[in-house]
């Protein structure tokens, strides 16, 4: 395969989530990703398999973190990139996506419409990039473990944000790939979009009724099959917190690390800040800092004021 289109993040140890939760933490800085989150991994593996299989445009139809990294992609490989969302896309994740270069369209009012007219735009030439559900995906995000792995840390623990479980499945194949399977993977989400909560509860594949959290980039109703299915295979424990205690703890981290991230990965790091009790059992604990392009420190703030 090419070069790949992510780069390598640092592993950063922080003495501020280190004293708050009375382990040792060591931040994966994904938000340092070209287009803002991990997904360029995954994405950017896909986009690149699918353009050496002779694909000549991809389509997706996220306004969020996943199209960003299609558009990205199709930038550094001079693919043409199409991205369908809905009106409730703000102006600002339509301007990101046009900045890379992609052709955006505007339909309907929400995700369903715009997924479904993006399906119908799909020729033999055209490669749909998921944001979640793929093996290209989970064997991209994977490499995230090896880089941390190589630098000799080898952690008790992995605090990750879970939206649809795309994250997730590719970190328990990067802990798999290095006989790390036992690893617990503590899994956060937001109350409102905390799917594979409500998965695990129900012992069942599960969808929730309705999307209620701020944190949109873990908007996803139901995790993939395979995140289910991690979750009754491995040790996988389910952390949900509340939007307010994300969006302060992307202040925090704002302040003591100097990175603003979304809501999404504030509550990986909630879960952390909060972390005496749940990290108890634990020494060395590896934080994925997931990132995320699409809110502002206005916005942030804004949340923070009203929540
Ligand atoms: C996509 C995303 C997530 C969730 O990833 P999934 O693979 O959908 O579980 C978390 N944080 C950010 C910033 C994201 O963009």
């Amino acid at each position: 395969m090419a070069h790949p289109l992510h780069i390598a993040t640092p592993l950063l140890p922080s003495a501020t989530l280190s004293t708050a939760c009375g382990r040792q933490v060591q931040l994966k800085m994904e938000a340092l990703q070209p287009p803002g989150s991990f997904k360029i991994r995954g994405i950017g593996l896909a986009c690149q398999t699918h353009a050496q299989a002779g694909k000549r445009r991809f389509v997706s139809s996220s306004g969020g973190n996943a199209g960003l990294a299609v558009a990205y992609a199709g930038q550094c490989l001079h693919i043409p990139v199409t991205v369908v969302v809905p009106q409730t896309t703000s102006s600002h994740a339509q301007a990101l996506l046009k900045q890379y270069g992609a052709d955006v369209i505007v339909h309907g009012s929400t995700w369903n419409e715009a997924n479904a007219l993006a399906q119908t735009l799909l020729g033999p030439q055209d490669a749909f990039i998921h944001p979640f559900d793929d093996p290209l995906l989970w064997a991209g995000h994977a490499s995230m473990v090896d880089e941390v792995i190589t630098t000799g840390f080898t952690p008790d623990a992995v605090v990750t944000a879970v939206g649809g479980g795309g994250l997730l499945c590719g970190v328990a194949q990067g802990l798999a790939q290095h006989d790390l399977g036992h690893v617990p993977i503590i899994a956060a989400e937001t109350a409102g979009a905390a799917s594979l909560a409500l998965a695990m509860q129900t012992g069942a594949p599960a969808a929730l009724d309705a999307i209620t959290s701020i944190a949109t980039s873990l908007g996803a109703k139901q995790v993939c099959a395979r995140a289910f299915a991690l979750s009754q295979q491995r040790p996988i424990i389910s952390h949900v917190v509340k939007d307010a205690d994300a969006v302060s703890a992307c202040l925090r981290f704002l302040d003591e690390h100097r990175i603003l991230v979304e809501p999404a990965c504030g509550a990986a790091l909630a879960a952390v800040y909060a972390g005496a009790d749940l990290l108890a059992p634990f020494k060395q604990v590896l934080l994925i800092v997931c990132g995320g392009a699409t809110c502002s420190l206005a916005q942030l703030q804004g949340w923070h004021a009203t929540l």
